[in-house]
């Protein structure tokens, strides 16, 4: 089995469910409040252990409660966090949400220890880089540590995935050779200027970020699925209908299963349909991490 290495966020979602948002200075009485692992590394780890995937986490904690937390929460989803950074009077990332009575949200992401994850980090973590068969990350920490990262892995050979998200723009050097690149529609226009909502967008948006070298693409579509695009084949995969009820996440439980079935040399038709389907089930039920299927649900 393929050993992968999740690099990313980690954050503690804190939401609080309100009649109406505070006018700037004002203080309202809310209703209830939850507290929910999240960032998109710690969900997308997450996601690709559930399903059976060798996962090590690599990400940057504060040592404060919300720190300890999420490391005891990865230690129970069987997640190997033997190179995750925690820093002392730093702290960790949060996300403060609010969500009023239409369900409408408001979110402040406080980075805290995010941030830190550096370069140098990543340099002390290479003996678990250099062993992995695959490697996943997103936009969520440093753009320096990200484009490191894809320098690291184009130097080893080790396939590198990138979910783009948050949409930001990508240099050059960090597209050229990039083994996958899976931005959904709002991300995609950001990289490339193209809506691949439109007709021949995805073809015309992935068309554009092979030509910048990256060797695989998949634009994910929301319930539309995923279209696949390299130099030799392009299609575009359907998910199940379902009964859509929370998609937050949906894109980290996509992204997590399909790096699992691809260290497990599935073809690409077979892993985007199967991370396809562990992203349907997902968008059935509330939360983030709480909603990533396990293997025998997809079955
Ligand atoms: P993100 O969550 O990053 O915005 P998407 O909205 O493109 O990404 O969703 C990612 C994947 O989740 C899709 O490719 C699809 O597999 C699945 N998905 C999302 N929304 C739905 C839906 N309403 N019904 C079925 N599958 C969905």
């Amino acid at each position: 089995m393929g050993k992968i290495v999740v690099v990313g966020s980690s954050n503690t979602d804190m939401v609080v469910k309100t009649p109406r948002f505070p006018e700037p200075g004002e203080t309202i009485l809310g209703g209830d409040f939850f507290m929910f692992p999240g960032g998109k590394g710690a969900n997308q780890a997450v996601a690709a252990a559930r399903v059976g995937g060798e996962v090590s986490f690599i990400c940057s904690l504060g040592d404060d409660i919300f720190g300890k937390n999420s490391l005891d929460g990865y230690t129970k989803e069987k997640i190997n966090t033997s190179s995750v950074l925690v820093t002392a009077n730093t702290p960790s990332g949060v996300a403060l949400i609010t969500v009023n009575a239409s369900g409408e949200n408001e979110i402040v992401v406080a980075s805290g220890a995010n941030a830190l994850l550096s370069e140098e980090h990543l340099e002390s973590a290479s003996g678990m880089l250099n062993q992995a068969t695959m490697v996943l990350t997103q936009l969520e920490t440093p753009m320096a540590t990200v484009e490191f990262l894809a320098q690291r892995c184009r130097e080893t050979g080790i396939p590198l995935i990138i979910n783009p998200a948050p949409a930001q723009k990508l240099t050059d050097e960090t597209l050229k050779g990039l083994y996958l690149i899976t931005p959904n529609e709002t991300e995609t226009r950001i990289l490339t200027g193209i809506d691949p909502s439109e007709e021949g967008g995805a073809e015309k948006a992935s068309a554009y970020l092979l030509e910048k070298g990256v060797q695989n693409v998949i634009i994910t579509l929301g319930k539309r699925g995923a279209y696949f695009h390299n130099a030799e084949k392009q299609f575009l995969s359907k998910p199940p209908v379902v009964m859509a009820v929370d998609t937050t996440a949906a894109g980290d439980v996509f992204n997590g299963v399909l790096t699992v079935c691809l260290s497990q040399n599935k073809s690409w038709e077979e892993s985007i349909a199967f991370a396809n389907k562990a992203a349907a089930l997902s968008v059935t039920r509330m939360g983030a991490q709480a909603s990533a299927p396990y293997l025998d649900e997809i079955n």
